[in-house]
């Protein structure tokens, strides 16, 4: 069982914080905030914390690792180890 499997989506409850990233790939950044907005939760994750558009999820959402730094503190932000 991953991690993910065991988790409540906590980094798609997390708000928006931009980074360096998102002046160099703007498109990307938008696309992701046309979905996602700026607040969280995300409206398309599910009340069992799961994407409901999985499968046709923005770029940023796929590049985002069960472990990364941002994973580990949106865990820690919500109570998880
Ligand atoms: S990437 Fe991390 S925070 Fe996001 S669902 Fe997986 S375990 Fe949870
Ligand atoms: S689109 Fe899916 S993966 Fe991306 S933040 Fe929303 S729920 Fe999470």
């Amino acid at each position: 069982m991953s991690l993910c499997d065991q988790c409540i989506g906590a980094c798609c409850r997390e708000p928006w914080i931009e980074s360096p990233a998102d002046f160099v790939f703007p498109k990307v950044t938008e696309e992701c905030l046309a979905v996602r907005g700026r607040e969280g939760p995300c409206p398309k994750l599910t009340p069992d914390g799961r994407c409901s558009i999985y499968e046709m999820r923005p770029l940023l959402c796929r590049i985002g690792q069960a472990g990364d730094w941002w994973c580990i503190e949106a865990r820690r932000n919500h109570g998880l180890a």
